[in-house]
């Protein structure tokens, strides 16, 4: 092994994944969208084999391994043609800063079903009106006695209909000082004046999208994660598994594309041989396959820095992974399209589906202009320009 490798260890986890994603497949996925269900048979099955909570630490129910261990898995079930959105919210950006801020008992409280799947959690930020500038977010949190009062608005909250706790950031206003700060709480799904509306999407996935509606949402103080005044830094603490585990999804979806566009070129003749034969056919699939290879490894070095601790160097990584990893899924979904013909927009060769799905990853969970501002000031120390 050289450094430029994964361990023995993580190239043995992403055989597994991959041997149980593929009982499922890309069938199962899409078939479960149209019909309206969703994939929680598979979700309690990489539960069940210590998959979904791999980053989490052992005495909660996990496997006491790092995000790249969980971006391996989240990569793995993509490349089988089964992206699950909810491994980049519920392991990964909850897990995260529960296992790293969460008190004693709500880590006892929340993690094991993490875990194992049965107790899934979602995670909500994003608002109507403050959208990519989270700083201006108008969620308030109220002290009423020991309890706390929630109102607000969210909007673009994946899986709020499988999940039963929401980390949910809001405001809240500082007593002393009156300064506003961002504030944690995990929110049960079914709490009075909580409202969940489907948002219709035209991505093909059983995980849906939701506007959530928090009116008068009274919660005990212990619903409160971490500490009061430190709201930013334990927010930061998801952000970088976030970029991590989206960047994952993307090559994981642009290594489905990839194989079903290299599979279909060697089989379809339409004049004397195979069209992958011509380079017009070959080289865009040549090139993906490079700029897939790069993505992964900017991934690998992301989630490396990060589980080394190194959270400064992991961020400029991890944005650049993201932004390589949502280009080239969009690419590679393309392509895909193209080699397929007429086929490529046929329910039955489900490639079309993807070009929605990856071109999410150029949107969410930080848009490819955010990670260019971020780049451009952070890397490039250019002024800030928002
Ligand atoms: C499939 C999906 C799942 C999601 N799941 C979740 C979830 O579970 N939880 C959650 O909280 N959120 C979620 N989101 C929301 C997501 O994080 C936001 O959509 C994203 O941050 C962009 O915000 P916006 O949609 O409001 O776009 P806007 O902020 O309105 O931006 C619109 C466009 O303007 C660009 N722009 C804005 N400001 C600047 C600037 N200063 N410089 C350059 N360009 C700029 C943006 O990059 C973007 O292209 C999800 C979104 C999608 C699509």
């Amino acid at each position: 092994m050289t450094n430029f490798s994964e361990t023995e260890e993580r190239q043995e986890l992403r055989k597994q994944v991959a041997r149980l994603a593929s009982k499922y497949g890309r069938d199962y996925f899409t078939a479960k969208a149209r019909a309206g269900e969703k994939t929680t048979d598979l979700w309690l099955e990489i539960g069940k084999n210590g998959y979904l909570g791999i980053n989490i630490p052992e005495e909660y129910g996990g496997g006491g391994g790092g995000i790249g261990d969980v971006a391996a898995v989240c990569e793995e079930l993509a490349a089988q043609g089964c992206p699950l959105l909810m491994m980049v919210v519920s392991p990964a950006i909850c897990g995260t800063v529960i296992s790293r801020y969460g008190t004693e008992e709500q880590k006892q409280r929340w993690l094991p079903g993490i875990c194992d799947g049965t107790s899934t959690m979602a995670f909500a930020i994003t608002e109507p009106d403050a959208g990519t500038n989270t700083h201006n977010i108008t969620t308030t949190a109220r002290k009423d006695g020991d309890e706390w009062v929630l109102n607000g608005q969210k909007i673009f909250i994946s899986g709020v209909d499988e999940a039963d706790n929401m980390l949910v950031v809001a405001r809240a206003e500082d007593a002393k000082t009156g300064k506003v700060k961002p504030v944690l709480f995990v929110v049960p799904t079914d709490s009075a004046g909580l409202e969940a509306r489907s948002i219709p999407m035209e991505i093909v996935s059983p995980e849906l999208q939701f506007q959530v509606f928090l009116d008068d949402v009274r919660l005990p103080g212990d619903a409160l994660v971490g500490d009061e005044d430190g709201g930013l830094v334990q927010l930061f603490a998801g952000l970088n598994p976030e970029r991590i585990m989206a960047a994952s999804f993307s090559t994981g979806l642009a290594r489905f594309a990839l194989e079903r566009a290299t599979a279909y070129a060697k089989e379809r003749a339409v004049f004397k041989d195979a069209i992958g034969s011509h380079q017009a056919i070959a080289h865009p699939l040549a090139q993906t396959h490079i700029e897939i290879e790069m993505a992964r490894l900017m991934t690998q070095k992301a989630a490396a820095l990060y589980d080394a601790g190194d959270d400064m160097g992991a961020g400029e990584a991890a944005n650049m992974a993201k932004y390589a990893a949502a280009e080239v899924a969009c690419d590679a979904a393309d392509r895909a399209v193209q080699t397929h013909g007429g086929n490529g927009i046929t329910q039955e060769y489900g490639m079309a589906g993807l070009l929605v799905a990856t071109r999410a990853g150029r949107i969410a969970p930080v848009s490819r202009e955010m990670i260019l501002n971020f780049v451009a000031m952070h890397s490039l120390g250019l002024p800030k320009s928002y």
